[in-house]
């Protein structure tokens, strides 16, 4: 056994980052590799939202060895296709989102090649017709991918909804079983060693001294470690994505369950629906300079579907990140490391990714200075792109009926996702750079839904000739219908396999 191995580890926070974590350290360092705590305090509590996933966490889960239909029962979780878009780039505007991809590529260029020298008009309706996730969206269906062959069933792209404190609690119960030790305290203070400057300790308020070789700052916006006592620095991004608050209400759920998120431009910011078991979460997202919190409150509470459950929560944040997200002994994952506003639903993402990207560059008590570089930069390169993709939704739009969409139409826009934009508007061409999030079809269903046309089809797509390509996009168009009619609705399907019982009973 290594002499500098990391035999204690101290996760602080209990919230999805938090759990998250545990749950994944504990699986993958077991027999007795090192000590994992987590301390947490309900009386601090956890920020209670995040309840909208991207496919990806399907490799998270299958990491844990989680049983989805026991995950989706005990979280009264439903699943999720992909986001629709209403009212973003115009006033009226509906578009999907989907996940997974549109068509086919052929002869070694993209689907969306073809899809613009046949559709000349790129609607973004005519486009969904091209994704399966996107007509099973349209048509309520859910099921998951089947053993079909060539078959788009065998290649649904699907992610979930669930209630986020069942999540914790979900998580929480897998490691505590794998001997997790969870400590309830609320921490007072930090002791750094005093010729490093590496974290030694916290302490409790009742005077409990907790040391650890590695800390992991779950602790939420405060950054309690990452901040508090390392003083790591913020890079604001709130100058491209000026919403700076949100409210959030439960209200009851309205049938049938549709198997997406809803985003919903409104007049300063956005509204979500998320729809689950028991209940429909939904919040808006909005920027205190253009709308006052009784105006914020008007609006979300005039456009819910059904009655309200609870009372509105506040939250207040800062969109960028951390300028270090890991510094000496200390890796802040989720909200303590960065945030960047819920419209594409990718902050458990980035906490599945910090956790993947830790285990990668695991240290030993060295602490090796080029790992930790080597962390720093990736997670800003994964913060960056997702925060083109999502400031490409408010930029590229033509509403000009409140202040703040005349101010994030005409914003200056970072310079790579100008790039993107001017590439995609002279061929039609997206470019995926290095590991960047989201992919080709993605950027095209949020450009093409949002209206940039692009002024030409790619050249290269003559090598099929129109009456061909009319053809096989006519196959595809059919393929897919016919697929969808073969799934059964996303309630039916939720019935049959992990209900929580709530559908039974309202
Ligand atoms: C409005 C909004 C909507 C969102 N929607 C989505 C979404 O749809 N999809 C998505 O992927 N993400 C979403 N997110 C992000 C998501 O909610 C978070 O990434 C996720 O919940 C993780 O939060 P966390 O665990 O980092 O922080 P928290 O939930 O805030 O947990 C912090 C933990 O630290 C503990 N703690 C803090 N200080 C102390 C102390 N002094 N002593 C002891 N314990 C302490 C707290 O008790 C708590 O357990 C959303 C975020 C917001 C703000």
């Amino acid at each position: 056994m290594s002499v500098s191995r990391i035999k204690k580890i101290l996760i602080v926070g209990g919230g999805s980052a938090g759990w998250m974590t545990a749950a994944t350290l504990s699986k993958i360092l077991k027999n007795d590799y090192c000590d994992i705590t987590l301390v947490e305090s309900e009386e601090i509590g956890t920020v209670g939202v995040g309840e909208a996933t991207i496919p990806q966490i399907g490799t998270f889960n299958r990491t844990l060895g989680i049983d989805e239909n026991e995950f989706v029962r005990e979280t009264k979780g439903t699943f999720k296709l992909g986001i629709e878009f209403v009212d973003w780039g115009k006033q009226g505007d509906r578009y999907l989102h989907p996940f997974g991809p549109y068509g086919l590529d052929m002869e070694g260029l993209s689907f969306h090649a073809f899809y613009m020298k046949q559709h000349k008009d790129q609607s973004p309706q005519a486009l969904s017709d091209y994704s399966l996730q996107a007509v099973a969206c349209r048509d309520n269906r859910f099921m998951r991918p089947v053993n079909a062959g060539n078959s788009p069933l065998s290649k649904i792209a699907y992610a979930f909804h669930f209630d986020a404190g069942l999540y914790a609690r979900y998580l929480r119960k897998a490691s505590e079983g794998r001997g997790v030790t969870r400590i309830e305290g609320k921490i007072a203070d930090v002791t750094l060693n005093s010729d490093d400057g590496f974290v030694k300790s916290v302490t409790l308020e009742d005077g409990r001294e907790i040391e650890a070789d590695l800390f992991i700052d779950c602790s939420g916006f405060r950054g309690l470690i990452i901040e508090g006592a390392l003083k790591a620095g913020y890079n604001d991004w709130t100058h491209w994505l000026p919403a700076d608050r949100a409210i959030a209400v439960p209200c009851e759920t309205s049938r049938p369950l549709l198997p997406y998120t809803r985003s919903t431009a409104r007049d300063s910011g956005w509204q979500w629906r998320i729809p689950l078991q028991h209940r429909m979460g939904n919040g808006y997202v909005y920027s205190s300079a253009y709308a006052s919190d009784d105006e914020a409150v008007d609006t979300l509470m005039g456009n819910l579907e059904g009655k309200p459950l609870g009372d509105p929560r506040f939250l207040r944040f800062t969109t960028g990140h951390r300028k270090k997200f890991w510094d000496k002994n200390c890796v802040a994952i989720g909200l303590s490391a960065g945030f960047l506003e819920p419209l594409e639903s990718t902050s458990l993402h980035l906490i599945q990714s910090g956790i993947a990207k830790l285990l990668q560059m695991f240290p030993d008590k060295e602490f090796n200075q080029a790992d930790i570089d080597r962390y720093n930069r990736v997670t800003t390169f994964e913060f960056e792109r997702i925060r083109d993709f999502i400031i490409l939704h408010y930029n590229a739009t033509t509403r000009d009926d409140t202040p703040f969409w005349d101010y994030v139409r005409t914003m200056s826009i970072p310079d790579y996702l100008e790039d993107k934009i001017n590439l995609y508007k002279s061929y039609g061409r997206i470019f995926r750079e290095n590991e960047e999030l989201f992919n080709d079809t993605s950027w095209f269903a949020v450009m093409n839904g949002q209206n940039i046309k692009a002024e030409k089809y790619d050249p290269v797509a003559d090598v099929i000739s129109d009456a061909e390509t009319a053809h096989r996009l006519t196959h595809i168009r059919e393929t897919i219908a016919t697929s969808a009619n073969y799934m059964p609705s996303h309630e039916k399907f939720i019935l049959e396999n992990c209900s929580s019982g709530d559908l039974e009973n309202g």
